[in-house]
């Protein structure tokens, strides 16, 4: 953004601000609200005017029985009291984010003035990646700024298309995907070694290419979760119950056999259960001896020291997925422990990204999230960018 003389100028400027809400439509979690507002206030104080445009929700897989679009569900304007209150400003509102009236208040709008447009995804267009919705979003501003990184990882009319009809000098990323870029770089680019990757969470077909990637730039790669459970058959291991992905054994023998590159941990021991419940019977088993009849739903008391030794000699950390069902408190006992090592080991001057939905969740659950060295807000793109992927938001501004 340094880049860019804003003074005078119209800003539109891309946000993700698609939160979570209540029944009521109260927002439970601002932290996509709050990501955003230091880029809004410094254009402000540039002397620009700011246009915000982002997406709710997928409005159009979820129409209403007679077809049409759910406003009330996915309007943009739930966001407007809690933005107003964290900028300190009144934010004016657009029922529409192109067409007329959109177009007239860019012509109207005074510097120092924030105004917040409808829903993108109101059009199919967004999705599409439409060049006619892209190049009349961009008729509304002078200079257009991307700070949604989520969506960064998507085609659409406003993170990507909209970059062409800006000069260099006209478009630019905003501070949150500014920071979000130079953190994922701090594990790609030259880590500070030994660089430990934690990857948990349900699946090994949903993080297939990250795990591809760790095997060959990471020093070790600790798995836990259910995915652990289709590594531990590959190894011969029997699994009992836990879920395992028969269809990706060759690939996790071929992680395990890899000879150079990453060391593969696996939990040594597991919480088990006789039921996918938070009050089903209870007892730990080594990970390769489960009984039928039982199912892996957290990694154990042994795994948990195997793993807190890997982590706490690790200079560099990347954390991605739970170690167990961490949303049952009975089975929550691997990720909490993991977590608090990654925030001992921070505080031993390691460096620490935690990525990705669920241990973003546990992080914050856990009060840790101010204890580790960043906290992405992008699930998906987060994960594309530590993938080795160009995602298309970024190379819009930057080609
Ligand atoms: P992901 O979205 O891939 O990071 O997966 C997160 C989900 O994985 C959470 O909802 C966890 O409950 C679930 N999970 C973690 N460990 C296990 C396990 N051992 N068995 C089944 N599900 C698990």
């Amino acid at each position: 953004m340094n880049h860019i003389d804003f003074k005078g100028k119209t800003v539109i400027m891309r946000v993700d601000f698609n939160v979570p809400l209540d029944d009521n439509f109260k927002i439970t979690d601002d932290t996509r609200i709050t990501s955003a507002i230091p880029t809004i206030k410094a254009i402000l104080e540039k002397g620009a005017s700011v246009i915000l445009m982002s997406h709710l929700g997928r409005p159009l897989k979820k129409l209403k029985e007679d077809g049409s679009i759910n406003v009330k569900k996915f309007t943009l304007k739930h966001i407007i009291p809690v933005l107003s209150e964290h900028l300190g400003q009144e934010v004016a509102f657009i029922d529409d984010c192109l067409g007329e009236e959109a177009k007239k208040k860019s012509e109207q709008i005074k510097a120092g003035e924030v105004v917040l447009l409808e829903n993108t995804r109101f059009y199919p267009g967004e999705e599409k990646g439409d060049k006619d919705m892209a190049q009349k979003l961009a008729d509304l501003g002078d200079i257009y700024i991307n700070d949604a990184f989520g969506t960064a990882h998507r085609a659409h009319a406003s993170t990507a298309v909209i970059a062409q009809f800006f000069t260099k000098e006209n478009k630019g990323f905003g501070y949150l995907m500014d920071s979000e870029l130079e953190n994922a770089k701090k594990v790609t680019d030259n880590p500070e070694r030994p660089f430990t990757a934690i990857i948990g969470g349900a699946k090994v077909s949903d993080k297939m290419l990250l795990l591809e990637r760790l095997s060959e730039i990471a020093d070790n790669v600790i798995i836990g979760g259910g995915m652990a459970y289709t590594f531990m058959k590959a190894k011969g291991g029997k699994t009992g119950n836990s879920l395992v992905e028969d269809d990706r054994i060759e690939l996790a023998k071929k992680l395990l056999d890899a000879g150079k590159g990453a060391t593969f941990h696996l939990p040594e021991d597991s919480s088990c259960a006789d039921a996918f419940s938070n009050d089903a019977k209870r007892a730990t088993h080594n990970s390769m001896e489960i009984p039928d009849g039982w199912m892996g739903l957290d990694i154990g008391p042994e795994a948990i020291k195997q793993f807190s030794e890997v982590i706490l000699k690790s200079k560099t950390i990347l954390w991605n997925g739970p170690m167990g069902v961490f949303e049952m408190s009975h089975f929550a006992q691997g990720t909490k422990s993991v977590a608090e090592k990654v925030a001992e080991a921070t505080k031993n001057g390691a460096y620490s990204l935690v990525g990705g939905g669920d241990s973003v969740a546990a992080v914050t659950q856990m009060e840790l999230a101010d204890d580790v060295s960043f906290v992405s807000t992008g699930g998906g793109a987060m994960l594309e960018l530590l993938e080795g992927k160009d995602l298309p938001g970024v190379a819009a501004i930057r080609d």
